[in-house]
């Protein structure tokens, strides 16, 4: 088997093995590659991992044996290894493979704010036009069916709720990789060829919590833990295709659709910076007939939609702007030409300087406020920036050349408002989901993600110092940030947060000011000095700063008009609340909280003039806000009490047990239960509601008057 790569040659550093390599592929050249024999009808099957490091793949670099079943997989493929991606985040590198194309061109530039917009030709429509079944598995919430990668799939599985509850994974956010592939098996059994079935795994992601046995056995580096993990998981599935003869009829696709930064150059994971250690991806191409190979010219992400319309012998879309890679599976060399990437993030969420650049060959250009430049066959690893007395102009002029040449008109249909339960879902599994930030024009030396990361981080472990008892070491190093004056709105946000939680409500609020007041267009500093404000009960402040500033984000800010909202009511302003909350519904037609608290108006309204087309609004208010959102307790309490004081108490019953069903944590729902019970002559139940609140902390808070009554109402119902 001589034209068999073996994974003994990874033995050395990368960069002399890719030296290794290009000579054996000289070789490949004299003699011309056989012609590509296309193949109509193939199964395609594609796997996306996330965040998965080419390096931790043991066929790359065999010092992590993390990776048996990708392992013989590969050493059965072309194995690139030279692939990268063109954005370090998820759901924008997901659309450049399905739709063929860079973020300049479909206008997807980071995981929030954005959707894929319609119109633009996915590799799934593609396929189904030729007669595919097209089934898609995924396994984490950016890149849920809302997000807009579903179009040309008979079958999007974006279903994060799992029967079977797993403590290490954030239900309705990710999904084990097993409970993906079970789904994607389950759609497979018996189904005729050809299909095109795509699968991602979520697990890499950070937080970072396989399971056992691989939370125990890599205890000390649960990120290789998650690899393994899911490695098993790509076995079972290549085990599947073995079974089920399969193979020879499948042409499999492999890739990861961004790395991690594991701590290298200062970043901890990734979707800040632009490095090898986030844009380097693995990409493993099996081509039933073709040997197995290792390519070493660079490629890309955008380079998979017409490799596999060239094997399967389909026209591609006029619009790809990758190259098909069918004749490298071959041996050929393709043409050399620059590979695009970018990290937006930072400067779309946090105002920082946004990051651009390109790859041609081995040349690596960055282009940023402090420029950076990089040989990529002396250095893959990017430790020495040889920016420094380098001439960048002409670097800099084919980088505008060639985005502008990327670019498409209408590219930026794909930004969108996200509704506020997307935004929550998205922030907590730990992406930066600010409002934008006021683009700024130029950029300095002070606004590049290399001089603001480290001071963001210790931002976070500050955090993490006060959570762990160490609140003096928290407040001091925050204070340092501030006092360094750098554009650090987290320094600000996270202080604040302690302030809050230790109760010093007006350090809190000045901390938000002086940070409003240094960082004017980061959107998330004024968001939450005026929460703050309406918490710590100065709501006639609240609407006096909304009322006296001009900020244009608060227009398809949801958030911003309920926290207002609420201010004019404790002022005694119902009807401009209820213009507040008309709005906020307006703006988010999801968003469940102003619904509840224009009922709250109209329940207010409806016991002070008796009304029984206020009683109806507001039921309808409360109702609107549970369809929206079923677990809502508060709505449904809510929604109780308006009943119980228009005596209907049978609904009041049903309402108000289903706030309790739901854990509300209010201990008037139990007073207003226990005695619509009674009204029905229901005694056994109203006793055990009326002695919950008898026992509840909100007992102690009633006038004597009060508590003489609730006992009348007790011994009443004493059987
Ligand atoms: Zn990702």
């Amino acid at each position: 088997m001589p034209e068999r790569p073996s994974p003994a040659r990874f033995r050395h550093k990368l960069s002399g093995f890719i030296r290794l390599i290009l000579v054996l592929e000289g070789v490949a050249i004299s003699s011309a590659a056989p012609a590509l024999q296309r193949k109509p009808g193939l199964n395609v099957l594609l796997v996306t991992i996330d965040t998965l490091r080419a390096d931790r793949i043991g066929f790359y670099d065999p010092k992590h044996p993390l990776t048996p079943a990708i392992d013989r997989f590969a050493a059965d493929s072309a194995v690139f290894l030279r692939a990268f991606s063109h954005t370090p985040t998820t759901l924008p590198s997901h659309a450049n493979i399905l739709l063929g194309t860079t973020p300049s061109f479909h206008g997807v530039h980071d995981n929030v704010n954005f959707i894929v917009p319609a119109g633009l030709p996915t590799l799934a429509e593609q396929l189904k036009a030729a007669g595919y079944a097209t089934g898609a598995f995924v396994g984490g919430f950016p890149l849920d069916s809302r997000f807009g990668l579903g179009r040309g799939f008979d079958v999007y599985d974006d279903n994060f709720y799992p029967k079977d509850k797993d403590p290490g994974i954030e239900s309705g956010r990710e999904r084990r990789a097993q409970a993906v592939l079970d789904s994607a098996l389950d759609w497979l059994k018996g189904r005729g060829s050809p299909w095109f079935l795509w699968v991602h795994f979520y697990d890499p992601h950070d937080p970072y919590s396989p399971p056992e046995p691989y939370r125990t056995r890599y205890e000390r580096n649960r990120y290789d833990g998650e690899v393994a993990y899911t490695d098993s998981v790509v076995g079972s599935l290549f085990r599947y295709l073995e079974d089920h003869r399969l193979v020879a009829g499948t042409l499999v696709v492999l890739t990861g659709d961004h790395g991690e930064s594991l701590g290298e150059h200062g970043e901890r994971t990734h979707g800040f910076l632009a490095y090898n250690s986030v844009l380097r991806i693995p990409l493993i191409i099996r081509s039933p007939g073709e040997k197995p190979r290792l390519v070493s010219q660079n490629v890309s992400h955008v380079d998979i939609f017409p490799t596999i319309c060239d094997i399967l012998g389909l026209r591609p879309p006029a619009v790809l702007q990758g190259m098909s890679l069918a004749s490298l599976l071959r041996g050929s060399r393709g043409e050399n030409r620059p590979i695009t990437f970018e990290s937006l993030s930072p400067a779309l969420n946090l105002g920082w300087a946004p990051i651009t650049g390109f790859i041609l060959g081995a040349e690596k250009f960055i282009e940023s406020p402090i420029p950076e430049f990089y040989d990529l066959d002396e250095d893959f690893d990017e430790r020495k920036n040889r920016a420094m007395g380098k001439d960048l102009n002409a670097y800099r002029k084919q980088l505008v050349q060639i985005f502008a040449r990327q670019s498409s008109e209408g590219n930026d249909k794909a930004r969108q408002t996200l509704d506020q339960a997307t935004r929550e879902r998205l922030i907590s599994l730990g992406y930066l989901a600010g409002r934008p930030a006021a683009g700024k024009a130029t950029f300095g030396v002070d606004d590049d993600v290399k001089t603001l990361l480290p001071l963001q981080n210790r931002s976070m472990d500050a955090l993490d110092l006060f959570n762990t008892g160490k609140a003096g070491e928290g407040t001091e190093a925050l204070k340092e940030i501030i006092t360094a004056g750098k554009r650090v709105s987290a320094a600000y946000l996270n202080l604040a947060a302690i302030y809050k939680r230790q109760g010093r409500w007006p350090d809190a609020i000045s901390v938000l000011k002086m940070g409003l007041e240094k960082l004017p267009d980061v959107y998330d500093l004024y968001v939450q000095y005026i929460s703050c404000l309406y918490e710590a009960g100065r709501s006639d402040e609240v609407v006096k700063t909304f009322t006296e500033t001009t900020v244009p984000q608060t227009a398809t800010d949801p958030v911003i008009w309920n926290y207002v909202g609420l201010a004019y009511w404790n002022t005694g302003n119902a009807a401009k609340a209820r213009q507040c909350y008309e709005r906020s519904m307006a703006i988010d037609k999801k968003f469940a909280v102003p619904h509840n608290n224009l009922g709250n108006v109209l329940t207010f309204q409806y016991k002070a003039a008796n009304d029984a087309a206020i009683y109806r609004e507001a039921v309808e208010s409360y109702e609107r806000a549970t369809a929206l959102d079923p677990s809502y307790a508060a709505a449904y309490h809510g929604l109780g009490v308006v009943h119980f004081q228009a005596k209907a108490y049978e609904q009041a019953v049903a309402s108000l047990r289903t706030a309790v069903d739901l854990e509300i944590g209010l201990d008037e729902t139990f007073y207003f239960l226990g005695v619509a019970y009674m009204m029905r002559g229901e005694k056994g139940p109203a006793y055990d509601a009326l002695m919950k609140y008898k026992n509840s902390p909100s007992y102690a808070r009633l006038s004597e008057a009060e508590k003489a009554r609730l006992d009348g109402y007790i011994a009443k119902c004493k059987i």
